[in-house]
């Protein structure tokens, strides 16, 4: 057996799922930052078979999600400068801003591209020498390396068409801001594997140091999951708050420094807007002065006019784990994924397409439930 197969053998989720049952915790709610983990959870039917009283939240962790509008409108704005062509991933497209998307914007014939790596819109950059190349970079810790890195190719090339406009974020201020709000209880975390694999899995230990909430890192397999859920269960049985990093195979406890070094390199902390929250201190990454030459926002300084949300959607009480997507009255009618009224129903890792594709009989049931 691979080692991939290994860790979906269903045979080893039984005695597991046996152990979380018998976990005498009382009712709880633990918590995933990841979209990964939200979509990995949902696609295995993890949720369905858990006992009622674990109940499994999504916080903030899709970065397409937590994008704010106000930053879509820059983006949008960007774009329509003459001699940009602004450049992006997939899921960005689709997503509305205040006003419009950029498939929208797009369409009225203003060069969007979409790429799949930050060294795709360098090389776009080389190919159109005529052209400003502008990559919009979302994303969190796990992103940040690759963007740091074209920006240091950009200079060693002497590439002078290459920017980036930056609303990259770090997960942990994330963190620590939807703790102290105080809006849910969050009794338990499953620790993000890929950002961990960048920051480390010692950069979680606040949770349980500063908050008196366990941390469990975990993979992305079934069993990854259904472990680190049954290790938070064993800490809230024993009254324990520690970090357990369950994903040792690839999260090390400092992570990995030298694409941290180069991050650190190239980018500094600043504030940043996320999408429900507002802005947080310290919680995004902005080129340092020394690289103003790559920094979109220094090179082509635009106003936009104020951004404004759609009144229907939801998407940052989703986030904040307020509520569940099925609770957001536009759910699965006005708002798919084929038409989405907010990011969480266009994120590959959204919480509520995750909900729409993988859960939709149970909403429907749940729904016509509540309904009768
Ligand atoms: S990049 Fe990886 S760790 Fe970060 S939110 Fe997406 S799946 Fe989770
Ligand atoms: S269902 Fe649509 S409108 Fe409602 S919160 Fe989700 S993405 Fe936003």
């Amino acid at each position: 057996m691979s080692v991939l197969a290994s860790f979906r053998d269903s045979s080893r989720a039984a005695p597991l799922l046996e152990r979380i049952r018998a976990r005498e915790t009382g009712p709880v709610a633990l918590m995933e930052f990841c979209g990964g983990h939200t979509v990995a959870i949902f696609r295995s039917g993890i949720r369905s078979v858990l006992p009622e009283h674990i109940r499994m939240l999504s916080g903030p962790g899709c970065p397409v999600c937590v994008t704010s509008n106000m930053d879509l409108d820059r983006a949008a704005a960007l774009a329509k400068l003459p001699g940009v062509i602004l450049t992006t991933y997939g899921d960005m497209l689709k997503v509305p801003g205040s006003r419009e998307s950029l498939a929208q914007v797009r369409a009225q014939g203003y060069p969007v591209e979409i790429v799949y790596s930050t060294l795709d819109a360098l090389r776009l950059a080389g190919q159109h020498p005529d052209k400003q190349i502008v990559f919009f970079a979302i994303g969190f810790e796990t992103t940040a390396p690759a963007a740091a890195a074209a920006v240091l190719q950009a200079r060693a090339r002497g590439l002078k068409n290459f920017s980036i406009c930056s609303v990259m974020k770090l997960t942990i201020p994330g963190a620590r801001a939807l703790l102290d709000m105080g809006e849910v209880r969050v009794q338990g975390v499953i620790g993000p594997g890929h950002v961990s694999s960048i920051i480390g899995a010692d950069a979680w230990r606040f949770l349980p140091d500063v908050y008196r909430v366990p941390v469990a890192i975990s993979g992305f397999e079934p069993l990854d999951i259904l472990a680190s859920i049954d290790a938070l269960l064993a800490m809230l049985e024993k009254g324990n708050a520690d970090l357990a990093n369950l994903y040792s195979r690839i999260v090390k406890p400092g992570g990995n420094t030298k694409a941290w070094g180069a991050v650190t390199e190239v980018f500094e902390t600043c504030a940043s807007s996320w999408r429900g929250f507002g802005n947080i201190p310290d919680s995004g990454l902005a080129l340092r002065p020394q690289y103003a030459e790559y920094d979109a926002e220094h090179r082509f300084p635009i106003d936009i006019p104020d951004s404004v949300e759609h009144p229907a959607c939801r998407c940052g009480e989703v986030l904040r784990g307020v509520i569940e997507p099925v609770d957001c009255k536009v759910f699965g009618t006005a708002c798919t994924p084929e038409q989405p009224l907010g990011p969480c129903m266009v994120s590959s890792e959204g919480s509520c397409a995750a909900y729409y594709n993988f859960h939709q009989s149970t909403h429907t049931k749940t729904r016509h439930a509540t309904e009768q």
